[in-house]
């Protein structure tokens, strides 16, 4: 490297260390300054209390509040270059927006092994090679060098050279390799250890691109005009209508220009199959970022992002951080999907950083849903987002209608009341499949005594414990707390205890029973422990052979069944009188994604929804005209009632295992902020205190306090100045708090 001079060393390094505090820890640079000089995005190790902890510094300045004398030199920087640049963006961005610490921010959104100080860069391997002057009889300064010589020697007999592990192999050191680099008679060369990019000449394409129908080739088009700066699209089309093909295309042309596609897909989705379609249709390198993946893996994968050598990156919600040498699009797929929210810690939705991102990287964004988000929606009906359209489903059936079926007064069995149950019988006398969603994994709900009327409850939280029968016991779904099933009823000493409702156990075995000849397979997250039972019922379901599925939600999302021609929902009703203002959006989704199971290849399908409100108005808009006309309906509501997309929220959330410490804090929290807020005409309004959803959870006690306001501005000064309040309070020490921006539940 030439000698340029180094950029004058500051006097302090403001450093973000992974901590939940919100501000920065100044520290001295140490002696030994990095190649590039000091700046922001390099990772120093750092003594902090009486740990060393990795932390990134964020600020070079010369001065600080304290006393230079008094600062800590840290004790090493551990990287040559500063971390990506977009990546420090991001991190930024999502800390001040969520109000969030910077330094546990960084720290969450890295590696694990970055977060432990393991050097950011390429897994290559060297290969060591003879040099022209090498080659030549009796080469200079090895006379006194044998075992020189004799590397030298060995090096020779192999003309395309050798890796570090084959030399070393044959117990020559670094050392004597080094020193044949120095004399001018070896080469070292680095070759990456993954594939790198295809060459210009060779297709992109592994396998051809499907023909488009004309509504994809419509989409695709207006895609295509608007590659080179911020153009965010919601791309609302029905189950099946052939939105991943789409993405397929559109991934196309963005890697045709050199640049690269960051694909988000919910965390169900991310299936061997989905990847599968991404690996086979290119010959580029695809990086897929799952929970599967070992530490190393992990940062191969990101560097191999950062770098550009990954032209597509797919991950779930935490790989809206990772760094892009070329970033071309952001594609989010499923946008509605909550898994994209992350519910603790740092509460960050992937699908609204990702609009941040493509807006600072000036790139196409990609919403895709068939039910899309209220949020999203409402922006694309205000043209803030192009509204894409695709009707029709690629295969010839339309998808099905549900159909409501009263539930009221009928007798059940494992939750199935009779007709449904012929439906079911005709349909696999039919040669086809069977998908039976319900929504509760376990036997059923609770344990009931019929002479008292005692339900099974946990001691912990304010709920009931799940039967479960395989193994026997009573699981609290909330807590994890499990207890031996009583022989008799704690409260009055019966025995006559019974099951109450159905869960997916209970449902399989009444299906075993009326169905002894036809296969049933039950997919929850009880049978799916083993990381590829899942795969392993899939594979056999798609083989064809008339079967039932039993499942929870886990099965209502992205799979394609093509032989399911029948699905039933066991009971609509459980989540759509919950009292979260977003139940209904919620449930509309998942009814709508569980009817999209039905009927996806040669065959029509049927969806019956079994409820107890037949005539639910909402249940009845979404059954006569579908979820678009539901969610119009629903914006018009939350318009009205001045809820988000109209308004924005943010909620403090309370926990502490003594009731009158949430209580207090609570109380003065909220005194406080509307004093503050009485002084200042900020328009924000300041709901509660008042006990979260279930008050009691894991024998601690939740409280909440809603700000809400038609500014996104004016909420977030509110909250701000409501952090600062807590931290500088000693009752806030004895509570677990946080603030959620944008919360999506309520819970
Ligand atoms: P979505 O992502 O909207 O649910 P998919 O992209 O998974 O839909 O498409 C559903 C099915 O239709 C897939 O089997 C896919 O291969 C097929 N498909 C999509 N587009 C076309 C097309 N243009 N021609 C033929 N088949 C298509
Ligand atoms: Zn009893
Ligand atoms: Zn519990």
């Amino acid at each position: 490297m030439p000698d340029s001079p180094h950029p004058p060393v500051p006097r302090v390094l403001g450093v973000a260390v992974p901590s939940p505090l919100r501000r920065l820890f100044d520290y001295r640079p140490c002696r030994e300054t990095p190649p590039g000089g000091w700046q922001p995005g390099l990772r120093v190790q750092v003594p902090f209390g009486r740990r060393q902890v990795v932390g990134v510094v964020a600020e070079c300045r010369d001065a600080s509040e304290l006393p230079l004398s008094g600062l800590k030199p840290v004790d090493a920087c551990l990287d040559e270059a500063p971390l990506p640049a977009d990546w420090l963006w991001l991190c930024r961005f999502t800390a001040r927006y969520y109000q969030h610490a910077l330094g546990d921010t960084l720290h969450q959104a890295m590696p694990v092994l970055l977060r432990q100080g393991r050097a950011l860069e390429a897994r290559t391997r060297e290969r060591w090679c003879v040099t022209e002057a090498g080659r030549q009889d009796a080469p200079p300064g090895l006379s006194r060098a044998p075992r020189q010589a004799e590397l030298l020697a060995m090096l020779r007999q192999h003309p395309h050279g050798l890796v570090s592990q084959a030399v070393l192999a044959q117990s020559f050191t670094r050392e004597q390799l080094r020193a044949l680099v120095d004399k001018g008679l070896v080469e070292r060369h680095e070759e990456p250890l993954a594939a790198t990019s295809t060459d210009e000449g060779d297709s992109l394409l592994a396998e051809p691109a499907l023909p488009l129908n004309r509504e994809q080739a419509a989409v695709l088009g207006t895609l295509h005009e608007r590659l080179e700066d911020f153009h965010p699209c919601l791309l609302h089309g029905v189950t099946g209508s052939g939105k991943t093909e789409v993405y397929l295309q559109l991934i196309e042309a963005v890697i045709a220009r050199h640049r690269q596609a960051l694909v988000l897909v919910p965390e169900i989705g991310l299936t061997p199959q989905t990847l599968a379609r991404f690996r086979s249709r290119f010959r580029v390198p695809v990086v897929a970022l799952h929970s599967g993946l070992t530490d190393h893996e992990r940062l191969d994968a990101w560097e191999a992002a950062a770098s550009g050598r990954a032209p597509i990156v797919i991950g779930t919600r935490s790989a809206i951080f990772t760094p892009l040498a070329r970033p071309g699009v952001i594609i989010v797929d499923e946008e509605h999907d909550g898994s994209f929210k992350q519910q603790d810690g740092l509460r960050y939705h992937a699908r609204d950083l990702a609009v941040a991102r493509a807006h600072r990287h000036r790139i196409p964004l990609l919403l895709g849903s068939a039910t899309p988000s209220l949020e999203s929606l409402q922006r694309a009906l205000k043209g803030d987002y192009r509204h894409l359209h695709l009707t029709r489903r690629a295969s010839r059936h339309a998808p099905a209608r549900l159909e409501l079926v009263d539930l009221r007064g009928r007798h059940r069995q494992g939750g199935l009341i009779p007709p449904v149950i012929e439906t079911i019988r005709e349909t696999l006398a039919a040669g086809h499949q069977v998908l039976v969603f319900i929504n509760r994994r376990g036997f059923a709900p609770t344990l009931a005594c019929h002479a008292c009327g005692w339900l099974a409850e946990c001691d912990h939280c304010d709920a009931r414990m799940t039967l479960h029968r395989q193994p026997p016991l009573l699981a609290c779904h909330h807590c994890d707390r499990r207890r031996a099933l009583p022989d008799a009823c704690p409260e009055c000493g019966s025995i006559d205890l019974r099951p109450l409702g159905s869960g997916t156990e209970r449902t399989e075995e009444t299906l075993a029973s009326l169905f002894p000849e036809t296969p049933v397979h039950r997919i929850d997250r009880d049978s799916t422990r083993r990381r590829d039972a899942l795969e392993q019922v899939l594979a056999e379901v798609r083989r064809g052979d008339p079967c039932l599925l039993v499942g929870t939600q886990m099965l209502a999302k992205g799979h394609h069944l093509p032989h399911v021609t029948l699905v039933v929902v066991i009971n609509a009703d459980a989540g759509l009188y919950a009292s979260d203002f977003r139940a209904m959006e919620h449930s509309a989704q998942l009814l709508e994604q569980v009817a999209g199971r039905a009927g996806r290849a040669a065959h029509p399908g049927r969806v019956l929804v079994q409820t107890l409100h037949t005539d639910d108005p909402h249940l009845r808009l979404l059954a006569d005209s579908g979820y678009d006309a539901l969610a119009e309906q629903l914006l018009e509501e939350r318009r009205a009632a001045r809820l988000p997309p109209f308004r924005f929220l943010a909620l403090l959330r309370l926990e502490a295992p003594r009731e009158e410490a949430v209580a207090e804090l609570g109380r003065l929290a909220s005194q406080a902020l509307r004093d503050w807020l009485g002084e200042r005409d900020l328009e924000v309004d300041c709901l509660g205190p008042v006990p979260a959803p279930m008050e009691r959870r894991q024998n601690r006690y939740h409280l909440q306090l809603m700000l809400a306001a038609d500014r996104r501005s004016r909420l977030h000064e509110a909250g701000a100045w409501l952090i600062a309040w807590l931290e500088g309070r000693p009752e806030a020490r004895r509570v677990r708090w946080s603030l959620d921006i944008d919360p999506q539940t309520l819970a």
